[in-house]
């Protein structure tokens, strides 16, 4: 897995509150949820003007009519839609794990088969994670702590630090070693520094959270809470010498090319070789150190922290990550503060969905071939090559419109513009998972071999050429990507279905769904971190000084706009976090309208003909705003605000059509009016 993160469509609400717990006997579906549908009339609410608030108009009855349910802390188009592709999936696993009639079947199948043994896991309690919590009770110097994080590593427990691999951003024809910061369990550096109430607040339940596992683990009241005073003081000097996700977004910032022995001056006190030699690594002569200040400041963690507060912490990481595979207690306490206080959910997931999530991420690219042969049909993949040709064209003819740049920078963004790889669907060739054992009987065991196969897979590629025709996401997924050093889009089959794509409706409804959603990912070619990237995905300035202060100002306009946009009471959204999303989401509406012109004119539509009372260019921007609708939790809100890039569905949707002054003619909206402000941005 790459480290360095990808512009992607949205981040799923299980990003960060994963091993949730379950209920006793809920482990199977009651019945098979319903199909969304593209564009969808009853979702309209016909009260709100359009005009004055189009998330209101385009989703407004949708809000009220799909409540979040219980399990969830956000349920939008897209839960809908990944629901219905868990569920499907879920029917091939269950029939697997029962009568496999292929060796695939029957790996997959024992993985799913292991997940959903509920009742071995109660039986098991803590027993399944005792060798790890050995290894840590067994360290007895500082010097044998490397040895004791890289075994952890190897088996998927986090701490400390993260390594991995990565196509090196200055020669993308390489792969590289790639050493981040990591070490955190809360979702971001902030909840550990910021001093305000609710921050606090989360911090006062996060200590008390880390003491009730350490109870569970079997210690005295007295033990657990210095225990987890120690977890909290360690993650906190970690905090303060991290990197801001903000500054993270700049390549250059997280791009240091050290040699072993000067990362070995970062951190004298920690032993790397003997870190790389497990990791099979000890000919390893550089690698991309991302951010050098946190690798210092591990050093003075170590030094700091007596031999007793650092097993604390390690010992913190075993449980907490294989907190969700554990017997009852474990996933009660687990699912209360991390999915309830974080994230206000009100009832644990049902495991069946919880192990179908887990086998598509484990062996995603072995459930998925099944999976297409019944769900992806050939002529979606032709269709979707048209499509993005399409876009591709838009684009293109975006950018010799401009009348900010110089020819200079537009014959180097053609360039790259022509250099896009597009992958549709699923690969080519699929995984070979043979070197990946599952047991029917051993699911944490599965889990941790999984890790170490997907980490060997991505360490055994350093040094080797780039696999162009690699897959990051599994063919079920709803969401998409731009990958800045392969200068590629990647759209899996489980997004190119309705409410996204359904090739039995109007053009109209179609580019607004899939044809903005491949707008905005090529546009992530082009945002604030994609524009620094050239043809070949390596960072290289390719515009003229004028030029790039010309974009500076359009991308600071972004900036400040979505600044001022509020997602709960007293938080807003992060204009710099949010920047190359919402770059992205303004573009892709741009070039997708002018894509639908196109075929609109060619097929001699009349741009006044109505569909359900409808215009093509309303068809367009209510398919478009209906993608987004969307109901959150509050407390998700709030997280969302700090980790996650994207902008929430109702900003998604409002912030950019009143950017967009082919929205305010398509419903004759008068300028001043919210939808029509006198001032707006615009970059692509
Ligand atoms: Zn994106």
């Amino acid at each position: 897995m790459l480290l360095k993160s990808l512009a992607s469509l949205l981040i799923l609400s299980s990003g960060f509150a994963l091993g949730q717990a379950s209920k006793a006997g809920d482990s199977a579906p009651t019945s098979e949820p319903k199909a969304p549908v593209s564009f969808d009339l009853s979702a309209i609410d016909k009260t709100a003007d359009p005009c004055v608030d189009f998330y209101a108009y385009a989703c407004g009855n949708w809000k009220k009519n799909n409540p979040i349910p219980a399990d969830q802390t956000r349920w939008g188009r897209f839960n809908e839609l990944s629901e219905r592709n868990n569920y499907l999936l879920y029917a091939d696993l269950k029939a697997a794990a029962d009568a496999p009639k292929t060796p695939l079947q029957k790996k997959y199948g024992d993985y799913f088969a292991a997940c959903m043994n509920e009742d071995l896991a109660n039986t098991l309690g803590v027993k399944p994670i005792d060798p790890w919590l050995k290894e840590v009770a067994a360290l007895k110097d500082k010097k044998e702590l490397a040895a004791l994080v890289a075994a952890l590593h190897n088996s998927g427990i986090g701490g400390f630090y993260r390594l991995g691999s990565t196509q090196d951003q200055k020669d993308s024809t390489k792969q590289i070693g790639d050493l981040g910061q990591g070490g955190l369990t809360l979702p971001d550096r902030d909840y550990y520094l910021n001093g305000d109430e609710r921050s606090t607040k989360i911090r006062e339940q996060y200590l008390a959270h880390v003491t009730k596992m350490f109870v569970l683990l079997g210690d005295s009241q007295e033990q657990a809470a210095a225990e987890a005073k120690s977890v909290m003081e360690i993650e906190t000097a970690l905090a303060k010498g991290s990197m801001a996700r903000v500054d993270m977004r700049d390549p250059h910032n997280t791009y240091h090319i050290m040699t072993i022995a000067e990362l070995e001056g970062l951190t004298p006190d920690y032993g790397w070789k003997t870190y790389l030699a497990t990791n099979k690594l000890s000919d390893l002569k550089t690698l991309d150190v991302n951010q050098p200040d946190f690798f210092k400041t591990l050093n003075t963690v170590i030094d700091a922290e007596s031999v007793d507060a650092l097993k604390s912490y390690v010992r913190w990481n075993v449980v907490h990550t294989t907190a969700g595979e554990l017997s009852k207690p474990f996933l009660d306490e687990n699912f209360d503060f991390f999915s309830a206080t974080m994230a206000g959910q009100k009832e644990q997931t049902p495991r069946w969905k919880r192990c179908t999530a887990g086998t598509d991420r484990a062996l995603g690219e072995a459930v998925g071939q099944d999976w297409v042969a019944r769900n992806f049909p050939p002529a979606a993949k032709d269709n979707m090559e048209k499509l993005v040709k399409a876009l591709e064209a838009a684009l293109n003819q975006d950018i010799q419109h401009l009348d900010w740049m110089s020819d200079a920078t537009k014959a180097e963004a053609e360039k790259k513009l022509a250099a896009f790889r597009d992958k549709i669907g699923y690969p080519d060739t699929w995984r070979d998972y043979s070197k990946f054992e599952v047991k029917r009987d051993d699911r944490v065991g599965n889990t941790a071999r999984g890790a170490y196969f997907n980490r060997r897979r991505s360490l055994d590629r350093i040094g080797k050429p780039v696999n162009e025709k690699e897959w990051g996401m599994t063919p079920p997924t709803v969401n998409a990507n731009y990958n800045p050093s392969m200068n590629d889009i990647n759209f899996p089959a489980g997004i190119l279905q309705p409410p996204f794509y359904d090739f039995k409706i109007d053009p109209a409804v179609n580019f607004g769904g899939i044809g903005v959603v491949i707008g905005h990912e090529m546009t992530h070619g082009f945002d604030d971190e994609g524009s620094q990237f050239d043809a070949q995905g390596n960072v290289r300035m390719w515009w003229t000084p004028e030029d790039r202060k010309e974009f500076d100002k359009r991308t600071d306009c972004e900036v400040q706009e979505y600044n001022g946009f509020e997602v709960a009471p007293g938080q807003n959204l992060n204009g710099k976090l949010t920047l190359g999303e919402n770059t992205a989401d303004n573009g892709g509406l741009h070039i997708a309208y002018q894509a639908l012109l196109s075929v609109l004119a060619k097929d001699g539509t009349p741009l006044d003909s109505k569909i359900d009372g409808y215009t093509p260019a309303q068809r367009y921007f209510i398919g478009y705003g209906q993608l987004w609708c969307e109901n959150t939790r509050e407390q998700t809100s709030r997280m969302r605000a700090k980790t996650d890039p994207h902008s929430s569905g109702q900003w998604r949707v409002n912030g950019v059509v009143q950017n967009f002054d082919e929205f305010g003619k398509a419903f004759s909206c008068k300028v001043g009016q919210p939808m029509i402000p006198a001032k707006s941005c615009r970059v692509w």
